[in-house]
């Protein structure tokens, strides 16, 4: 089980601890992976968390929550804050989705189990030592090493009010341009997410990708993403308001629940996309072509549109086999997007 060391939560203060979770291995009997943990407190209020590094060969939220670990003093916030740069840090460490350790995905396995392999200790830690002390959390993902995002948010609706609409109020005030609703009976694997572990906490929750590609392409998408840390913190109460820009609250909705939403391959080869992240495209619009690896006789094989939508993700690594994921085309949602210009 993962001892959390150098964090009181009842403690005034900013405390740089650490999750210890004990993995034996023949080079190190007594060994433990380290999960880095910064607790800032500031008396009684808001409750957070905010992570990174679910997936270690995400850069952005990394980066920018290292930042704010270094920047952010006690008597900036009112409440308290958890932060987590690496949550999964065997595979941070090997610039890696899944861990190198048990081979798993972090985002996979919640709600975990503390006497389980490193990644599902990890998740338990997590959701039952951490989500726990939470009334907020945002968790910062980004396309990896096969996938580049368009910057966009995402959060869950369960159908009851009120906290479908607090949850939705936090998906806009991150001030981006687009947002996804995920209805909690999908089959998305919501369940098995630091977003699911958030529903059964009661944690008022939303995550985000911004860019991917397995590198930090740009420093305009990790301005994106730092600035949606402040919009966050200042929505939930723990830094005043007054200090940041006015947000453009039209988030358009996308729905991603759609069986077309994910477009995966039929064949192996090489792709080359056709389109951009973030671009408009209707039902017969062509993502791209794939190119077979040894007939050079044979014309590219084009992928299809089948959905009226925007581009949110699109595969960086041209090499693919049969069931890799090409493209995430988001149909725009009306309902939410009448919610999105009101807010
Ligand atoms: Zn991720």
């Amino acid at each position: 089980m993962a001892a959390l060391i150098g964090i009181d939560f009842s403690l005034d203060g900013k405390q740089c601890g650490h999750l210890a979770i004990p993995h034996s291995t023949n080079v190190s009997a007594y060994g433990k992976i380290i999960v880095p943990v910064v607790y800032i407190r500031n008396g009684e209020g808001p409750r957070a968390l905010l992570s990174a590094g679910v997936h270690g060969d995400e850069f952005e939220g990394q980066i920018a929550l290292r930042k704010l670990c270094l920047d952010l003093a006690r008597d900036d916030i009112s409440g308290s804050l958890l932060i987590l740069p690496m949550v999964n840090a065997p595979a941070v460490i090997s610039s890696s989705r899944v861990s190198p350790i048990d081979q798993l995905n972090l985002n996979r396995v919640f709600p975990g189990d503390p006497l389980g392999s490193p990644t599902v200790a990890i998740a338990s830690a997590i959701e039952n030592q951490l989500l726990e002390h939470c009334s907020f959390a945002y968790d910062i993902h980004s396309g990896g090493s096969s996938l580049l995002y368009e910057t966009v948010a995402l959060t869950t609706s369960t159908g009851s009010e009120p906290d479908d609409k607090k949850r939705l109020d936090l998906l806009h005030a991150l001030g981006l341009e687009a947002g996804m609703l995920l209805p909690a009976e999908s089959n998305m694997g919501l369940e098995s997410s630091l977003d699911g572990a958030m529903l059964r906490k009661n944690v008022i929750g939303v995550s985000a990708e911004f860019g991917g590609g397995g590198a930090l392409l740009s420093e305009t998408i990790l301005q994106a993403c730092e600035l949606s840390i402040r919009r966050f913190l200042a929505h939930v109460g723990l830094t005043p308001e007054s200090q940041l820009p006015p947000a453009d609250r039209r988030c358009h909705i996308y729905d991603v629940d759609e069986p077309d939403a994910f477009v995966f391959s039929t064949c192996t080869g090489l792709f080359k996309a056709d389109v951009a992240v973030g671009a408009m495209i209707g039902p017969g619009d062509l993502i791209g072509h794939i190119f077979d690896f040894y007939d050079l006789t044979a014309p590219p094989k084009p992928v299809i549109n089948k959905l009226p939508g925007k581009v949110l993700a699109l595969r960086t690594r041209p090499c693919i086999e049969v069931g890799d994921c090409l493209a995430q085309v988001g149909k725009l949602c009306g309902a939410h997007e009448e919610v999105a210009h009101a807010s």
